[in-house]
């Protein structure tokens, strides 16, 4: 049993981090800037997020990868750097976390569509395939495969973080609400069809990110708790539905209001819950407490 699923059976409800975009702008990362090329050049910047989040009490932290595949790298002509900058980004977190507390890899959608042609099931496997690995190689615990909308490509990250790396395997979907009140990702996939295809895959976690915010999420795991009782749910929510105010996006929703919606959260189903987008160090603090609360 991997190390997230042996410390779920102790503990019931673990936390995870936050929002590492949010912060890494705050740390002058400038627009149309890689963020992955910072594990290169800044990575103390980079460490100092992840410590930021395991002194917030976070059980487990994700690596600055989420960009981190070559079919993205490859727009800022940084695409044979991929290992590299993978491995590393793994390093970092690995080395603010410790012995004790959970890398998570974070990959995230190759912005490639299938459907129509731009890309293969073979290619997006090699290139799933080589980023899994960089991540494990650099002391991931297990692979985030996240944010994504496409079942296939979920599926297909799932399948080759699974076949070439001993990692535990997450996978997370973005849905929003649609006109008749319904969760899809924007490809139309609803959560209990994410619950079939990603348990066929052989995920050992599954669940839900970004999106509208903390209190949908609890719609979003009772639907996945109506199919499936057992498969651990991971929820990392937005700091509610981004506003746009003179070309800045603003998060609303303050770590006191995220960590409110914890109890129900958890009553819902999820057993692990941490940020996303906008989501900051504090929020985190606030909803690990919550969650030490909640399960005594
Ligand atoms: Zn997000």
């Amino acid at each position: 049993m991997g190390k997230i699923l042996e410390k779920l059976k102790a503990s019931k409800v673990l936390s995870s981090d936050g929002a590492w975009g949010t912060l890494l702008h705050a740390k002058g990362l400038r627009p149309g800037e890689c963020p992955e090329s910072w594990n290169l050049e800044h990575p103390g910047e980079v460490l100092d997020i992840a410590a930021q989040y395991i002194e917030a009490g976070a059980d487990m932290i994700e690596t600055n990868s989420f960009g981190g595949s070559r079919l993205k790298l490859q727009h800022y002509g940084l695409d044979s750097l991929t290992t590299e900058i993978n491995r590393r980004a793994a390093e970092l977190s690995r080395k603010a976390a410790g012995n004790n507390k959970i890398v998570l890899g974070s990959v995230g959608p190759t912005g490639k569509i299938l459907m129509t042609g731009e890309v293969t099931e073979s290619e997006l496997y090699e290139v799933f395939k080589e980023q899994s690995m960089a991540l494990a190689d650099g002391g991931a615990d297990a692979i985030i495969v996240e944010t994504m909308s496409d079942l296939e490509e979920a599926r297909i990250a799932v399948k080759a973080a699974r076949e070439n790396t001993s990692c535990e395997v997450i996978c997370t979907m973005t849905f929003e609400k649609t006109v008749t009140g319904e969760y899809r990702t924007m490809m139309g996939v609803s959560p209990s069809e994410m619950v079939h295809a990603m348990k066929q895959a052989s995920a050992d976690i599954i669940g839900a990110n970004c999106g509208n915010g903390i209190e949908g999420m609890i719609v979003i795991v009772q639907e996945i708790r109506a199919v499936d009782k057992n498969i651990p749910v991971l929820i990392h929510a937005n700091a509610g539905l981004p506003q746009y105010h003179d070309g800045k996006t603003i998060f609303p929703e303050s770590p006191e209001q995220m960590a409110g919606f914890v109890p129900a959260l958890v009553e819902a189903g999820a057993n692990i819950i941490g940020g996303c987008c906008g989501t900051t160090p504090r929020h985190i603090r606030l909803i690990s407490n919550a969650l030490k609360f909640v399960s005594g």
